[in-house]
């Protein structure tokens, strides 16, 4: 069986074993992309606790926020640690959406999947992770989500080399999904199957495993035959 069958094959067991994960917890298209900005390097928990102090000022707006003095921003998103960077990085996301899209979100989310990359890749701050998130959570477009914790699902199961690129990893997942041709219902997979990478990342796949209890473990049985793990 092919790597990307086995993987396609992942998802659907963790779709089955957790449910629908209904990402991304915020309230707003505005929210979640600061939400993907703020979360690079730091627990959700501190995420939250940044947006709850731009909410309390009612700054959860487009224009309240891109008009907002940066030495303002960075102390309110201070929660989410190297504010002086997010700050930075948040407000040339507002610049690009304000100059290019008249402010519209929704306008952006219009722009093909390879121009609106190209452009979120070229803000300093973003990278490769954070561009997909804003794609996929914000603009709803079928971008998948490289994290770490898909890595390490993908190379202890044997479905990638242990020094796989960003964008190895990502054409893995295209491949598995190769035959969903609509972006929009591609979209809502890649959605859930990172969502459903997260969970079992936190419930099992941490750094020292906890492969007995894990939903995945038939497929890892198979693939190690005895053997223990490589990464
Ligand atoms: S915890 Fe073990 S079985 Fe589960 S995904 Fe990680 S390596 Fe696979």
């Amino acid at each position: 069986m092919s790597a990307a069958t086995r993987l396609r094959n992942l998802y659907e067991t963790l779709a089955t074993h957790y449910g629908p994960q209904h990402w991304w917890p915020s309230q707003s298209l505005l929210e979640t992309i600061i939400g993907a900005c703020l979360t690079q390097g730091t627990a959700w928990t501190a995420v939250e606790r940044s947006l709850a102090n731009l909410r309390q000022r009612n700054l959860l707006h487009f224009e309240a926020l891109r008009t907002l003095p940066i030495d303002e921003l960075r102390e309110l998103i201070r929660p989410s640690g190297f504010m002086q960077r997010k700050a930075a990085t948040l407000h040339a996301i507002l610049d690009l959406i304000h100059t290019h899209y008249n402010g519209s979100i929704k306008a952006f989310a219009r722009t093909p999947l390879p121009e609106a990359r190209k452009q979120l890749l070229a803000i300093s701050g973003i990278g490769p992770e954070t561009a997909d998130a804003i794609l996929l959570y914000a603009l709803h477009q079928p971008a998948m989500v490289v994290d770490e914790y898909l890595r390490r699902v993908a190379i202890r199961h044997g479905l990638a080399p242990s020094r796989a690129s960003y964008a190895h990893l990502q054409q893995l997942v295209l491949t598995a999904f190769a035959e969903e041709q609509h972006p929009a219902t591609l979209a809502n997979h890649y959605n859930e199957f990172h969502a459903l990478i997260v969970q079992t990342g936190k419930d099992h796949c941490r750094r020292t495993p906890d492969c007995a209890q894990c939903p995945l473990r038939a497929d890892l049985d198979t693939h190690l035959q005895g053997k223990p793990l490589a990464y």
